[in-house]
């Protein structure tokens, strides 16, 4: 059986889904250091991309081309652009735009050069399935998060969003910003760093992708407080529950 790949960005995301893996092996690779073993039976690479598009295409095209994936998930962090996209919330993409990608006027602000395109769809069914595994968490949130923890972050009710995610290589960390990206591209729900570079690899090789993020930020102002202390203290928790109970439900 292919492995599934399961990334995230930052190490803090990542702690807890390496201690769920069974027969754990690590191979080193260009800089990355790639997990395999099997959750619930089933093979899995687990890899740390780094920050930002270059760094995650990379990882992304090594998992295709070394490891022979099967599909790859993105987990991680993302700042909530919509409103109503609050932290502790989770969104589920849809599709992905990069919104730092502009060779007008030889091409059309935002498309990629050459690939007619500027909108790259995740696969239905795994977006499906993790987003029904989104839900499931977040049904349950109180067994995996402590209240009084989701309460100095101010997370109440939290929800899961599905729809258009924006990729570039910059920390929005703005109100300024944050409203001129939700003003160019009204449908966007949240920003982040990475996942339209993914979506581009897998896009050029036909291997699915789907990716979900946990708002650790609003992007705006309070957006590097509100990360830091997302990142210390929930990210971790939220990422091995959601990633667990995904690979259960796959089990069918
Ligand atoms: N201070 C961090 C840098 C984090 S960059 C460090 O030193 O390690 C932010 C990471 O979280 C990226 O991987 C990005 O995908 C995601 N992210 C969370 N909030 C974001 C925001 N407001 N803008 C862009 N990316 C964000």
């Amino acid at each position: 059986m292919r492995p599934i790949a399961i990334m995230a960005a930052m190490q803090e995301e990542m702690v807890g889904l390496t201690s769920a893996l069974s027969d754990a092996r690590t191979i080193n690779n260009g800089s990355r250091q790639f997990t395999t073993g099997t959750v619930h039976g089933q093979p899995v690479v687990l890899v740390l991309s780094r920050i930002g598009k270059v760094a995650a295409a990379t990882t992304a095209t090594a998992l295709v081309e070394r490891f022979d994936v099967s599909a790859i998930v993105f987990t991680g962090v993302a700042g909530g652009l919509a409103s109503g996209v609050n932290v502790g919330d989770m969104v589920v993409a849809s599709e992905f735009i990069q919104h730092d990608m502009d060779a007008s006027p030889l091409f059309a602000p935002l498309e990629i050069p050459l690939y007619g395109r500027a909108v790259f769809p995740t696969d239905a069914g795994l977006t499906e399935s993790l987003r029904a595994a989104a839900q499931g968490l977040l049904n349950n949130l109180s067994q995996w998060v402590d209240r009084d923890t989701l309460h100095a972050l101010n997370v109440q009710s939290p929800k899961v969003h599905s729809g258009l995610v924006l990729s570039g290589d910059r920390f929005v960390s703005t109100s300024a910003e944050s409203q001129a990206l939700q003003k160019r591209l009204p449908l966007a729900l949240a920003v982040e760093m990475e996942g339209a570079a993914v979506a581009q690899v897998c896009h050029d090789y036909d291997v699915p992708f789907a990716a979900v993020r946990t708002i650790s930020d609003r992007a705006d102002d309070a957006a590097t407080t509100d990360f830091s202390r997302f990142i210390h203290e929930v990210a971790s928790r939220y990422t091995s529950a959601l990633m667990g109970a995904w690979m259960a439900s796959r089990r069918g």
